[in-house]
């Protein structure tokens, strides 16, 4: 038996399939430019003795053809790894928004939909496509339990204080305008494994998790439940992102407009896509910015301090609201393989106990590691992240509650 993990966006296709027993990744792909010139699939496969990469050059004009052909993948006679749709029970699709109403993973019925529906307007990009991944899923496997796991969830138990914006009451009663904070799925999973790792029970424990993908977010979580987060409303603000602004003063846009006789849609565009690291130096890659401000880029120099500086301020904001702080864990593309971006967020915090050891930043391997010296109070941590692996757990613990009452 197997489940299938889907990450539907608006021209992609992403998925992976685990052992339901044991949760290895048996294969694992992705469609890309649905419905545009040039779509293909990539995909890759584990056999008992190697492993397949391939590259499948194919019209995919909507989502459900590209969900049609990695069936087709996944059934293939020679490398396949099921031999019939049935085998897959379970699929868990991952969700951006689950606004107020879902706080923990949800089985897909025709009102969970509905739901994920009426909070369209609180993700307008992301909703949309990862609905449309849960409809064709449906239509194709019929069978299968199908399951909802929101990037919002893990952040439900942040306390009022901390979501409601200072702006009037009626806008979050009415119009439900608060923080709900993203990448819920990765700062849940990597606070787990640092609890694993640590020996310690979650419960027991004050994090810091510094998820650094080209999306960026932090989440500073007591006692295994999350009390604040970055990102807000949208994920546009909190850190300095690949392309996004992260926090700026709330009156630029007006003064974009009033000012520079920009349009609402210009300075949309312009925060969430060309800020960021891109807007300060011209490049998203933070592997480029780091080579380039060692090269005597004085752009891309400021670029990475901007970035540094504000991760810096986050961790001090949270080492206080949490009254203390057992580990900070960096995590995703950035987090996992920049000792630049760690050894900068984390310099000159030895008087709360942060002491970075640089012999083993620069090491690096795709395990779980301590980067503290031995004298630090708190534990720096790296911490890969697996939101698919995430996504499957809930998945299994979902089909395992339901199993018996099939
Ligand atoms: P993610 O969204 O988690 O896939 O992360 C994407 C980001 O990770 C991009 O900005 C990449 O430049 C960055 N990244 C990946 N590898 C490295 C590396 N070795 N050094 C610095 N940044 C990296």
């Amino acid at each position: 038996m197997k489940i299938l993990v889907l990450n539907s966006g608006s021209s992609s296709l992403k998925y992976e399939v685990f052992d339901l027993e044991n949760l290895n990744v048996l294969a694992r792909g992705i469609v890309e430019k649905i419905g545009e010139e040039g779509s293909f699939l990539r995909y890759r496969v584990n056999l008992a003795q190697r492993v397949i990469e391939e590259t499948k050059n194919l019209v995919i004009p909507d989502h459900d053809i590209a969900l049609k052909n990695v069936l087709n993948v996944l059934l293939d006679g020679k490398h396949g790894v099921i031999r019939d749709k049935s085998e897959v029970v379970a699929i868990g699709h991952r969700v951006v928004h689950g606004g107020e109403t879902f706080h923990s993973t949800a089985i897909i019925d025709g009102k969970v939909i509905d739901t994920i529906r009426e909070n369209i307007n609180l993700a307008p990009l992301h909703n949309p496509p990862n609905l449309k991944g849960i409809e064709v899923a449906r239509r194709i496997f019929t069978e299968a339990l199908q399951v909802a796991v929101f990037d919002t969830a893990f952040h439900h138990s942040i306390p009022r204080k901390a979501f409601i914006y200072a702006i009037p009451l009626e806008m979050y009663q009415k119009h439900k305008i608060r923080r709900y904070g993203f990448h819920g799925t990765s700062h849940a999973y990597v606070a787990e494994k640092t609890s694993e790792y640590m020996g310690k029970p979650l419960e027991d424990l004050s994090l810091i998790t510094v998820h650094l993908g080209n999306g960026a977010s932090m989440a500073a979580v007591k006692n295994g439940k999350c009390v604040d987060t970055s990102m807000g409303m949208t994920p546009l603000e909190g850190l300095v992102m690949g392309t996004r602004s992260g926090d700026i003063d709330p009156a630029l846009p007006f003064y974009m407009a009033g000012q520079l006789g920009m349009s609402y849609d210009a300075i949309e565009n312009l925060l969430n896509r060309e800020c960021g690291l891109r807007g300060l130096c011209g490049t998203n890659d933070m592997r480029a910015v780091v080579k380039m401000s060692k090269g005597g880029n004085e752009k891309a120099k400021l670029a990475l301090d901007i970035y540094c500086y504000r991760i810096k301020k986050y961790i001090g904001a949270y080492t206080a609201i949490l009254g203390g702080v057992d580990a900070i864990v960096f995590t995703a593309g950035i987090g996992e393989n920049s000792p630049d971006v760690r050894s900068l967020s984390c310099s000159d915090l030895g008087y709360l106990g942060i002491e970075i050891d640089e012999e083993k930043n620069i090491s690096s391997s795709g395990e779980i590691r301590e980067i503290s010296t031995a004298a630090s109070r708190v534990k720096i941590l790296v911490v890969p992240t697996n939101e698919e692996l995430k996504i499957a757990i809930e998945t299994k613990k979902a089909y395992a509650r339901i199993s018996g009452n099939r």
